[in-house]
C-alpha cells in the first residue's frame, strides 16, 4: 500500500469536487440513492451473508437509513453549507457578517463491522457532499463488501479517485492515520479509538470519534409494559445485540420487576437472532457471562457458555439477573446478545446505576408520565435519549449522533452533520467609506473617554446607553483632528 500515492490521489480529486456547488455535488447523491435502491435485494442478501444479520434488519437499519438520510439531506444540505448571514452588533454599524463552510481536503474514515453499510456510507457520503475527498478504510472483519461499496460510488457516477476503498486490518488504518488527512472520522471501539486521538494530537487535526456503548434501559412502575417488554427485547437483541446503541442493562422498578422478567423470558425465548458476526466477539460476550456467573449472577435464560460449541455464531438470548459491580458484565460492552436485568427502587437510585459506567451513548426512560421520565432522561448522561421507545435518535437524520464521556467526541447527522466536515471562516464587511475606526491609533485622550463611557452606560449599573452609541457611531464626532 502506498499511502503518499492514496492521499496525492485524493487531494487531486478534491480540487475539482470542491469547486462544484452544493446542488451540483447533490446530482451525484441522486444517481447515489437510485443504485442504492435497485440493488437493495442483492445487497441486503450480501450483507445478510457477510454480517450474520437478517435481511429484514438489513433492509431497514442499513439501507433504509441511508436512503432516508440522503433525502434529508437534499432537502436541508444547502442550508447547513452555504453562507449563513449572521447579526452584527450596534458597535459595528454598517458592516455585514456571515459565517463560510469550506471543505477540509481529504477526510479519513474508518469504519466498524456491525453495520458495514450505514457506518461507512454516512460518514462518506456526509464529508463528500461537504466538499471533500474520502479515504474510507472499512473493517477487515466485512472485507466481502468493500468491493460492492466501490461499485455504488463507480455507478453513481461520482469521479475517479474521490472516494478510494482501502482494504485491511487494524495495521492498514494505523499506517492511513499516520498519512495526510485532514480530517478523522473513526467508529470503533474505545481503545482504538484511543490511539487515533493520541495519532491525531501528534498532527493537530480534529477527530470526530463515535465509540461504544454500555445502555440502560429503565422501566418505571407506569409503563405501558406489553411495549417496554417488546421494546426491550428489541434493544437488547436486534443485530443480535452487537449494536453501540444496544440495550445491555435493563433496570425496572421493583414493583412491576417479577412481572416483567417473567414476561420478558417468556417472549425471548420466541425470538429469532440471525449469528453474531465473528467468533471474536462470541468469544468476549463468552467470557464475560462465565465471568458474572462465577461471582454470583444468575443465567436465567440461555446456554450456561461451558457448552457452547466453540465455533459456533448462532447465540440463543442471554439473560443475566443478580448482576453487580464487580463483574466485568456490569461495566465493559458485551456487544452481543445478552442483557441484565435489575430491579431498583427511587428515580435517585437509577439514576445513579444508570450513569455508573464510563461510557454514555445512548439510554431510554419508559413511563405513562412524560414529565417523570423526562426529568429523569435528562439526568442521564448520553448523548441520545429515547422516552418510551429505544435506539430511535439514531434514525432520525434531523437529530446529531455522537456519544458522551468515553463513547464518543463530536457528532454527526442533523443540523450541524455536514458542517463537522468543514472549517468555517468568519466573514465581516465593511463599505470602507469611514477613514478610521474607534479602536485604530492613534488613541487620543477623546476616543479614550468615550471608550470610557461606553463601558459605563451600556453595561454598567445605570444603563444610558443612547447618550453615547450616537456619538461612537457617528465617526466625525471622535475623529482626531488632522494636523
Ligand atoms: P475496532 O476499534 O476494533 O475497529 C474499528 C476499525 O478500526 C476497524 O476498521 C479496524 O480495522 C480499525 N483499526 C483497528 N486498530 C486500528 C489502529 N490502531 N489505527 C487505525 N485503525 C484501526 O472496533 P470494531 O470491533 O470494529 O467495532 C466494534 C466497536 O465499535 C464497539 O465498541 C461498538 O460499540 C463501536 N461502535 C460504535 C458506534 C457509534 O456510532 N458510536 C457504531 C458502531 C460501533
Amino acid at each position: 500500500m502506498d499511502v503518499a500515492q492514496i492521499y496525492s490521489t485524493a487531494e487531486e480529486a478534491s480540487r475539482h469536487w470542491k469547486s462544484l456547488s452544493i446542488q451540483g455535488r447533490l446530482t451525484y447523491f441522486r444517481s447515489f440513492q437510485k443504485v442504492l435502491a435497485d440493488r437493495a435485494e442483492d445487497l441486503s442478501e450480501i450483507l445478510q451473508h457477510t454480517t450474520g444479520k437478517p435481511a429484514f434488519e438489513a433492509l431497514t437499519a442499513e439501507i433504509l437509513t441511508v436512503l432516508t438520510t440522503i433525502s434529508y439531506w437534499e432537502r436541508e444540505g444547502a442550508r447547513q453549507l452555504l453562507p449563513a448571514k449572521t447579526r452584527t452588533p450596534l458597535l459595528f454599524w454598517g458592516r455585514r457578517s456571515w459565517i463560510e463552510y469550506h471543505p477540509m481536503g481529504v477526510v479519513l474514515i474508518i469504519a466498524p463491522w456491525n453495520y458495514p453499510l450505514q457506518l461507512t456510507l454516512i460518514p462518506a457520503l456526509s464529508a463528500l457532499l461537504a466538499g471533500n475527498a474520502v479515504i474510507l478504510k472499512p473493517s477487515e472483519v466485512t472485507s466481502e463488501l468493500d468491493g460492492y461499496l466501490e461499485k455504488l460510488f463507480a455507478e453513481a457516477g461520482f469521479p475517479a479517485g474521490l472516494v478510494q476503498i482501502v482494504s485491511g486490518d487494524g495495521e492498514v488504518g494505523a499506517a492511513l492515520v499516520q498519512g495526510d488527512p485532514d480530517l478523522i472520522f473513526f467508529t470503533g471501539s474505545v481503545a482504538t479509538g484511543r490511539k487515533i486521538q493520541q495519532a491525531s494530537a501528534n498532527k493537530l487535526i480534529p477527530t470526530i470519534l463515535e465509540l461504544g456503548g454500555k445502555d440502560p434501559l429503565i422501566i418505571l412502575e407506569d409503563a405501558p409494559l406489553e411495549r417496554a417488554v417488546q421494546g426491550a427485547l428489541w434493544g437488547s437483541f436486534t443485530n443480535c445485540g452487537q449494536v453501540c446503541l444496544g440495550t445491555e442493562r435493563i433496570y425496572v422498578q421493583e414493583q412491576i420487576y417479577g412481572d416483567f422478567l417473567e414476561r420478558f423470558l417468556q417472549e425471548a425465548q420466541q425470538v429469532t437472532l440471525g449469528t453474531m458476526t465473528w467468533t471474536h466477539q462470541v468469544q468476549v460476550v463468552k467470557d464475560q457471562v462465565a465471568d458474572a456467573i462465577a461471582k454470583g449472577a444468575r443465567l436465567v435464560l440461555g446456554d450456561d457458555p461451558q457448552t457452547w460449541d466453540s465455533d459456533s455464531l448462532q447465540i440463543k438470548p442471554l439473560v443475566l439477573v443478580d448482576v453487580h459491580g464487580g463483574m466485568n458484565i456490569a461495566t465493559q460492552e458485551s456487544f452481543g446478545p445478552v442483557v441484565s436485568i435489575t430491579p431498583f427502587s427511587s428515580d435517585e437510585e437509577v439514576i445513579r446505576l444508570a450513569n455508573a459506567t464510563a461510557y454514555g451513548l445512548g439510554a431510554s426512560v419508559w413511563s405513562q408520565d412524560l414529565v417523570r421520565a423526562r426529568s429523569i432522561a435528562s439526568r442521564l448522561e448520553a448523548g441520545n435519549i429515547s422516552i418510551n421507545d429505544t435506539m430511535i435518535t439514531v434514525a432520525n437524520p434531523h437529530l446529531p449522533f455522537g456519544g458522551v464521556k468515553n463513547s464518543g467526541l463530536g457528532a454527526y447527522h442533523g443540523p450541524e452533520g455536514l458542517r463537522v466536515f468543514c472549517t468555517t471562516r468568519a466573514v465581516m464587511e465593511s463599505k470602507g467609506r469611514a477613514r478610521s475606526e474607534l479602536n485604530w491609533f492613534p488613541y487620543t485622550s477623546e476616543k479614550e473617554a468615550l471608550i470610557r463611557a461606553l463601558v459605563k452606560n451600556v453595561y454598567g449599573s445605570q444603563r444610558r446607553w443612547w447618550k453615547v452609541i450616537p456619538k461612537a457611531l457617528i465617526p466625525p464626532l471622535w475623529w482626531p483632528k488632522k494636523d
